[in-house]
C-alpha cells in the first residue's frame, strides 16, 4: 500500500478536497478505482447511472455474450459467464455490482457531473451532489450517454418512427413494418441481421462495408488497430468510428444475414420524407421506421471549462493522460474504448495519478 492520502476534508466548506476524482463507474471507472483503492488513494467514482453496470445495463435484451460479444475482466476477479445466452445487460450488471461489493470501492451514484473547472491549484468538480476540489480527475464517461443522429434534410418531416440503435427494443417491435437501419457498424450488421427476420428492410451506409473475418482477429491485428487509434488520439483526430479501423465483423448472424441477401446496401439517401427516405437520382424507399445504427461520440461536454479541444475535434490523449492537462486523465477513451483496453488503461491512469501525487507531496508539505 502506497501511503499518498492527502486529504479527504468532507463538509467543511461547500466544496470536498480529496486527491481523485473519477468520474464515471462503468469498466474504465472501476479498473481505475480498483487501482487507486490499491495504491491507498483517496477517491470517489461519480457515476450517473441508476445503478452498477456502466453502459451495460443499457444495452438492448436481444445483445447477449455469447457471439460477438466479448466483456473483458475487470482486474483482480474474473468474470465468470455461467449462462452466455442470457442478455449482457443482467450479466455483466450482476459482475460489475459483485466487484464494487467485493473491493469495497467508493462509487456514488446517481450523481451527474455537470463541470470540471480549473481554480488554479486544483480541478473543482461540480455534480449533482456537491462540488469536490481534486487534485486528479479521471475521466471514465464512456459514449453511450452521447448516441450520434447526421442530420438528413426532411428529418423533422417523416410521420414514421426513428430511433437510434442504443434504444433498439428487439426485432418483435418492427413486424410488419418497413424497417430503414443506416449506418455501417456492427449494431447495424446484428441489428438488420434480427429484424430481417421478423419484416422486410433496407440498409444504407455511407461507405460501402469491408468485412473482416471474425476468425481472422488476432492479437498482432490488434496491436495494430490499438497502435493507429492511439495516433489519432494523441493528436486530437477526430472520433472515428470502431469499424473504420476494425473492418466489420462476419458473425454467424451477420453471415446468415448475407446469405439471406439482407446485406445488400445502398449508398446514403440524400433526404428524408414524411413517408420515407428518398436520393436525387429519383430513387424512393417507403419506410414506417428508420433505425439510426449511426455510432456515439465521446460524453465530455462536462469538460469544456478546461478547453482541451484540438482544431481537429478531439482532445489530445497520450498515455491515458490529456496532453494539455496533466491532472486529467482518460480511461476508456480512444485506443482504451473497448473493455480490454478500458481494464488496461485504469492501471496507467491509476499509476499516472499516483506519480502526479507524489510530484506534489513536497508542495503540500
Ligand atoms: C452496443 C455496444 C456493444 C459493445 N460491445 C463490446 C464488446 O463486446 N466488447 C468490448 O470490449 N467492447 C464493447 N463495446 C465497447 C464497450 O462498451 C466499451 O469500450 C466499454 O464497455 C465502455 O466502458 P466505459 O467504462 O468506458 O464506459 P461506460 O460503460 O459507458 O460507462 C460510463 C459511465 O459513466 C457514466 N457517466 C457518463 N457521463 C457522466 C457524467 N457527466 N457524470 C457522471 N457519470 C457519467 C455513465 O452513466 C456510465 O455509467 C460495445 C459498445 C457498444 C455501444
Amino acid at each position: 500500500m502506497f501511503g499518498v492520502v492527502l486529504d479527504v476534508n468532507e463538509g467543511t466548506d461547500s466544496a470536498t478536497t480529496i486527491d481523485a476524482v473519477m468520474i464515471g463507474g462503468g469498466q474504465a471507472g472501476l479498473s481505475t478505482a480498483y487501482f487507486l483503492r490499491k495504491f491507498g488513494i483517496s477517491y470517489v467514482v461519480l457515476d450517473h447511472s441508476p445503478a452498477p453496470g456502466g453502459a451495460w445495463q443499457f444495452r438492448w435484451p436481444s445483445l447477449t455474450l455469447s457471439t460477438a460479444h466479448r466483456v473483458h475482466d475487470l482486474p483482480g476477479m474474473p468474470l465468470e459467464v455461467q449462462d452466455a445466452s442470457r442478455p449482457a445487460s443482467e450479466v455483466v450488471s450482476e459482475y460489475f455490482a459483485r466487484y464494487e461489493r467485493t473491493f469495497d470501492l467508493n462509487v456514488r451514484r446517481p450523481v451527474h457531473v455537470s463541470a470540471v473547472r480549473d481554480d488554479g491549484e486544483r480541478l473543482v468538480v461540480e455534480s449533482s451532489a456537491g462540488t469536490w476540489r481534486a487534485r486528479a480527475v479521471v475521466n471514465a464517461t464512456g459514449t453511450w450517454d452521447k448516441p450520434f443522429l447526421p442530420y438528413y434534410p426532411g428529418r423533422e418531416t417523416f410521420r414514421g418512427r426513428q430511433l437510434h440503435s442504443s434504444a433498439y427494443p428487439g426485432k418483435e417491435a418492427f413486424a410488419g413494418k418497413h424497417v430503414v437501419v443506416v449506418g455501417g457498424g456492427a449494431s447495424a450488421t446484428q441489428q438488420l441481421a434480427e429484424i430481417s427476420q421478423v419484416t422486410s428492410t433496407t440498409w444504407v451506409t455511407r461507405r460501402p462495408p469491408e468485412w473482416r473475418d471474425i476468425g481472422k482477429f488476432d492479437e498482432n491485428w490488434g496491436r495494430k488497430v490499438e497502435a493507429a487509434v492511439a495516433a489519432n488520439t494523441a493528436r486530437g483526430g477526430p472520433p472515428r468510428s470502431v469499424v473504420s479501423y476494425t473492418g466489420l465483423g462476419m458473425t454467424p448472424e451477420v453471415k446468415d444475414a448475407k446469405e439471406r441477401g439482407v446485406l445488400e446496401r445502398l449508398p446514403m439517401f440524400d433526404r428524408i420524407t414524411p413517408d420515407g427516405v428518398a436520393w436525387d437520382d429519383g430513387r424512393f424507399i417507403r419506410a414506417d421506421v428508420i433505425l439510426w445504427a449511426t455510432g456515439f461520440r465521446p460524453a465530455v461536454d462536462h469538460l469544456a471549462p478546461l478547453r482541451l479541444r484540438e482544431p481537429a475535434g478531439g482532445i489530445a490523449v497520450e498515455n491515458a493522460r490529456a496532453v494539455r492537462e496533466p491532472r486529467l486523465f482518460f480511461v476508456g477513451y480512444g485506443p482504451s474504448a473497448s473493455t480490454i483496453g478500458a481494464a488496461r488503461a485504469g492501471r496507467v491512469a491509476a499509476t499516472g495519478v499516483r506519480d502526479l501525487l507524489r510530484s506534489q507531496v513536497p508542495q503540500a508539505a
